[in-house]
């Protein structure tokens, strides 16, 4: 067990384990262990640089996914230019095109 306050965390849920007075009775912002930077802020730090992390691989997912959509969307509009090509084609006099 700790003697400074930090996060247990279990999945998504993150637990303050206090480890001095002002951590028992304020939180995790009553906190007064006294040392730079303490466990408790460098698993602050690590947890959100992860989050950030995680947000910037939404965002690109997202851009990536907007990307393939308009693929698709442009590959249906040709699919149908070509059946309008053939049709306009296969209508007129001489050779058909297939
Ligand atoms: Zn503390």
């Amino acid at each position: 067990m700790s003697d400074r306050c930090h996060w247990a965390f279990e999945g998504e849920l993150a637990n303050f384990i206090p480890g001095c007075m002002g951590g028992a009775v304020g939180g995790p912002d009553g906190c007064t262990c006294n040392h730079p930077l303490s466990a408790i802020e460098r698993e602050r730090e690590a947890r959100r640089e992860a989050e950030e992390y995680v947000e910037r691989l939404l965002m690109k997912a997202r851009r990536r996914q907007e990307f393939v959509d308009s693929m698709m969307r442009e590959n249906k509009r040709l699919r149908a230019e070509v059946r309008r090509l053939k049709a306009l084609v296969g209508k007129g006099p001489g050779r058909r095109f297939t």
